[in-house]
């Protein structure tokens, strides 16, 4: 398949449906941020490994997290296990999205990305350069433990996150504005979580799904 192809396949199948999603599908290329020896399978519908135990998600997934996140231009969001940087392009694609003229003045776009792994986070810098999202300051590539959240940018529209744990961590809940959305998995599942008011969420379940584990470290806060 190419890049064309799979987008089709994926509106197809009902996963990819929003204008701005597909279009961010069309410009940030798979095959930029995949290893040299999978550059022939950059656009099958799978992961593929990235070293270090880790893998670039499969894209049915990451457009139906995607969907689900909606990001909008001029969002602030925080992207937990940017991995190979993929999906923080994707985003950063979207929030960086030329608003209408009377919303230029206050128009911050802004992707928080967190990798624990250091040769990771080197690698998405690297996949994530071949567009302009590093040096105009949309990405922050971030070397840090996710799971604690992240916050000197606190509060997110959105949180979205790549590695899944048993529960969603305290810490996302509390850096997310009111109004504002979680997409995550949690076991085998995407959770999205919609902040009500300061106390109460909104919680929808899609089950069947698989990730890469989210690393918490001891003491990274409770349900
Ligand atoms: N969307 C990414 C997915 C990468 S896999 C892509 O398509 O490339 C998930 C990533 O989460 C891995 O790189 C892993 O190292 C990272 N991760 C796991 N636990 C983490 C934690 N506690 N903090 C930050 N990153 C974490």
């Amino acid at each position: 398949m190419n890049n064309e192809e799979l987008i089709k396949k994926l509106i197809q199948k009902g996963i990819l449906k929003t204008q701005l999603i597909i279009e961010a599908f069309k410009k940030i290329k798979r095959i930029d941020f995949v290893l040299d020896e999978f550059k022939n399978q950059a656009y099958e519908d799978h992961p593929l490994s990235i070293g270090f135990g880790q893998t670039i998600s499969q894209p049915l997934t990451v457009a139906f997290m995607l969907e689900l996140l909606n990001p909008k231009p001029g969002e602030k969001i925080l992207e937990i296990g940017s991995g190979s940087g993929w999906l923080t392009a994707l985003l950063a694609y979207c929030v960086s999205y030329p608003p209408k003229n009377k919303e230029l003045k206050k128009f911050h776009p802004k992707v928080i990305a967190i990798e624990r792994i250091p040769e990771l986070k080197n690698f998405a810098q690297t996949n994530i350069s071949k567009y302009n999202f590093i040096l105009s300051g949309v990405v922050e590539l971030i070397l840090e433990d996710g799971s604690k959240g992240y916050l000197p940018e606190a509060p997110y529209d959105k949180i979205i996150s790549s590695a899944s744990a048993s529960y969603i961590p305290v810490a996302w809940k509390n850096e997310l504005k009111i109004g504002g959305k979680i997409v995550a998995p949690v076991l085998n599942s995407i959770e999205v979580y919609t902040k009500l008011n300061q106390d109460d969420f909104d919680i929808k379940i899609y089950k069947g799904f698989s990730f890469v584990p989210l690393v918490i470290e001891n003491g990274s806060g409770s349900m």
